[in-house]
């Protein structure tokens, strides 16, 4: 179980199947460093492992727990690069930058199994391609154009036919599909508690229940609280995505947090898992309100969508989600839904992510679109890099202000609403 998650939300597989954690203790009274990093996701612990190696001094600081968050919890997708398309990225960003954002960000799964390689990170790794099935002529002509993009842009990254998707999947369910070979898929708590020891074995000290409640920025250095403790550095980082709330003043209303649910059977016998996902995929569709599903290393069926604020809301969309697997592959009709869990994923207005500058010594870097597992761990090497002194013009991501959604309260309602309106249009299938 989750801790200190509330009960739809907490009972996630990845938890009951995670390896030991590393030891962090609160940090209790005054602490100095290089560098201070508040919250201990990927972001996080990608900045933390890359600044320590990089011979900076680190202490981390995590509310709960390293992987408490959506890092700990989500689909396991390695989904290479920002969302918005390659083109799309040069055309708003010029030459220059648009270019380097597409090649630094585009590199993210090679980041990820290269990080899970060279640290020896056991999360289950399979580097087998990111696969994205397409429900309708208008999702397929989509993701054909994508895989256009990116091919123009030196990527291994091919379309595939209605035969070859459904082999690949296991059901008939598609016009076809593209793949993405940089990407594959993880254990995601377990990559995450690797980055953390790994974080540890370079140097870090990571500090767990040690929420951060405040921070001072004097120009020349920066200090910043817990209840028990302070930690003073040259710079610190903002890492907390969804989970940031009041911290940072502003910063938590430059995103709107939304829910997505899974849910995961019992080990399924041989005959029956063999069929589904032969090579392991772990494919997204074009549904507005994508869903999205994988095997485990331990033979389980696990499908993920978009979820609901409230329980029993909450339950209701885990349910469907059980119901949606079943119509797409019968034969789990007869197995056993073991857990059920969520996280919040933090969505931007341009779907793209934020790097802010909070003040002359503090960078938060969040806002993933829900496709954090390759895009986090590359803002952390960002982050890194200007710790590192590298100038912000020279940073292969735009540095821009925090800008508060407006009325920012009814954000939550409003996605509500627009959620609604997508399941009725993915219901007939638009
Ligand atoms: C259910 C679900 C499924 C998803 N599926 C996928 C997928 O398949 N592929 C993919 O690429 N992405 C997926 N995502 C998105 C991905 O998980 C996130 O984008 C990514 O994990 C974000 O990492 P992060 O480190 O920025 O944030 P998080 O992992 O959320 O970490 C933020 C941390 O900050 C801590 N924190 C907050 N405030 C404070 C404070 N004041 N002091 C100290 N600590 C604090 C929190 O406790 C938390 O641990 C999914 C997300 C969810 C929820």
């Amino acid at each position: 179980m989750i801790e200190n998650e509330r009960p739809a939300l907490a009972d996630s597989l990845w938890t009951a199947t995670a390896n030991s954690a590393p030891d962090c203790p609160p940090l209790v009274g005054e602490a100095e460093a290089d560098v201070v990093i508040v919250g201990g996701g990927f972001t996080g612990l990608s900045a933390a492992l890359h600044l320590a190696e990089a011979g900076q001094s680190v202490v981390l600081l995590e509310a709960e727990t390293p992987g408490w968050g959506a890092s700990g919890r989500n689909g396991g997708q390695v989904n290479p690069a920002l969302k918005p398309d390659p083109d799309d990225i040069v055309a708003r960003f010029g030459d220059d930058l648009g270019r380097r954002m597409v090649a630094r960000w585009g590199d993210g799964g090679r980041l990820v199994f290269d990080l899970i390689a060279r640290h020896g990170i056991d999360c289950d790794a399979r580097p087998v391609g990111f696969l994205r099935t397409a429900t309708n002529t208008r999702g397929l002509a989509m993701l054909s154009e994508i895989a256009r993009q990116w091919r123009a842009h030196g990527a291994e990254y091919d379309d595939l036919d209605a035969a070859e998707t459904a082999r690949l999947v296991g059901a008939e369910a598609y016009l076809g599909a593209v793949i993405d070979r940089r990407g594959g898929n993880i254990h995601p708590l377990n990559y995450a508690l690797g980055l953390a020891q790994a974080a540890i074995r370079a140097g870090a000290v990571l500090h767990g229940q040690s929420r951060a409640i405040g921070f001072e920025d004097a120009g020349t250095g920066v200090s910043v609280r817990t209840e028990l403790g302070q930690v003073k550095a040259r710079r610190a980082l903002v890492c907390t995505n969804a989970y940031t709330g009041p911290f940072g003043g502003a910063l938590g209303r430059s995103v709107v947090p939304v829910t997505s649910v899974q849910v995961a059977t019992a080990p399924l016998s041989d005959n029956v898992i063999r069929a589904i996902l032969p090579e392991d995929h772990a494919p997204t569709d074009t549904r507005r309100l994508i869903q999205y599903y994988r095997k485990t290393a331990d033979g389980r069926f696990v499908m993920g969508g978009r979820g609901a604020r409230g329980e029993a809301g909450t339950r209701r969309r885990q349910q469907e989600l059980r119901q949606a697997a079943e119509t797409l592959f019968p034969q789990l009709g007869a197995a056993d839904w073991v857990h059920a869990w969520g996280g919040d994923v933090a969505m931007t207005v341009d779907s793209l992510p934020g790097l802010h500058r909070l003040g002359p010594n503090v960078m938060a870097g969040l806002g993933f679109n829900g496709r954090g597992v390759a895009n986090a761990t590359v803002m952390g090497t960002i982050l890194a890099d200007w710790v590192l002194g590298v100038p912000e013009r020279a940073l292969d991501f735009p540095v821009t202000p925090v800008r508060p959604i407006p009325f920012h309260f009814l954000k939550s309602a409003g996605v509500a609403l627009t959620i609604g309106a997508y399941r009725l249009l993915d219901r007939v299938n638009r």
